[in-house]
């Protein structure tokens, strides 16, 4: 599938700065028309050879710059439930990745003008998001410490209970990336999405991105879903516990009834750098624009910076010192 403007014939593409889809040739806007067909070898504009890995569902035609969607990839047990279209678009993403740079202290000085893009994608990542309704038990030992002093004794009071929690738990999508190529952890770091701007799926917004199908079924990666529903659970608990000063688990039970699981599709702008020999890989939230990424060290700034932090302290006693000596 492709969308071609109704207007010039240019490849239609979704623009997120604008929320609408936009012709970049004549400049018009909402003027597409789906054009489906193709195949998973050749490119439906041109009909060039392509070579597509096992799991694309949408790319870009090397021959002719086309963005092409293909059909049997986002159709019966691929067709996606719901999605977040992008909603940075690629300068401001870049914008946002250049502000973090220099907002890193460590980062060496060369790092922004010597660096090189080798690589900037805009992914739709497949993702499982399940529901749950469950019960969560919870039996555990607080404390609570009391000191004071009387004359030259302190005592110290801890008082034990017993604490008993029995919540009610439900978590409407929990998110786990069903994706090989990205890292779970920094899938997991990508975290959290605004979910009151899910759609229902639909091919156009992935005009202009990369995207992939499901690598792996929701049943699968199920276990990720319920880590996370657990430690959420625990959370809760901890939080209605803050008046105890320790608290030891002794039992605790989560009970999950899975009450839904929806395939969706999640925007991420993958960004490859390099520098120095070395690639750094970077990822901003494509709806929230929250950065992912390691940016190289430099030894000298760290050194400098300890060394400066070193000079302050010696400034500073050397001021106590004259102070006490006016004194
Ligand atoms: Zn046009
Ligand atoms: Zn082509």
């Amino acid at each position: 599938m492709i969308f071609k403007c109704k207007n010039c014939g240019g490849n239609v593409v979704y623009d997120p700065s604008r929320g609408k889809m936009y012709c970049p040739h004549c400049e018009s806007e909402d003027s597409q028309d789906a054009v489906s067909g193709g195949s998973l070898t050749q490119c439906v504009n041109c009909g060039a050879p392509i070579e597509v890995q096992e799991y694309t569902s949408a790319c870009r035609c090397e021959h002719c710059g086309s963005y092409i969607v293909f059909d049997e990839r986002v159709e019966g047990v691929y067709e996606p439930r719901m999605m977040l279209p992008f909603r940075i678009g690629r300068e401001q993403a870049v914008a946002i990745l250049d502000k973090e740079f220099g907002r890193r202290t460590f980062a060496p000085s060369d790092f922004m003008s010597t660096k090189s893009l080798e690589k900037m994608t805009g992914v739709y990542v497949p993702f499982w998001l399940y529901d749950y309704k469950g019960c969560y038990d919870f039996v555990g030992e607080g404390t609570t410490v009391r000191s004071w002093r009387s004359g030259n004794t302190e005592y110290i009071e801890t008082s034990y209970y017993e604490v008993v929690r029995k919540m009610d738990v439900n978590f409407d999508k929990v998110p786990v990336d069903a994706s090989y190529a990205m890292e779970d952890r920094v899938m997991d770091l990508m975290e959290p999405y605004d979910y009151a701007a899910l759609q229902d799926f639909d091919p156009k917004y992935m005009s202009g991105f990369s995207g992939e199908i499901y690598n792996q079924e929701a049943p699968e990666l199920e276990d990720r879903a319920k880590a996370k529903a657990r430690s959420a659970s625990e959370e809760m608990m901890r939080s209605s516990c803050i008046q105890y000063s320790s608290m030891k688990v002794l039992r605790s039970d989560l009970d999950l009834q899975q009450s839904g699981v929806n395939y969706a599709l999640m925007p991420v702008w993958e960004y490859l750098y390099r520098y120095r020999d070395k690639t750094y890989r970077f990822h901003v939230n494509g709806q929230t624009g929250k950065t992912i990424g390691a940016t190289p060290v430099s030894k000298a700034k760290v050194l400098t910076y300890g060394a400066s932090v070193f000079a302050l302290v010696t400034a500073a006693c050397y001021l106590a010192i004259r102070f006490l000596e006016i004194l």
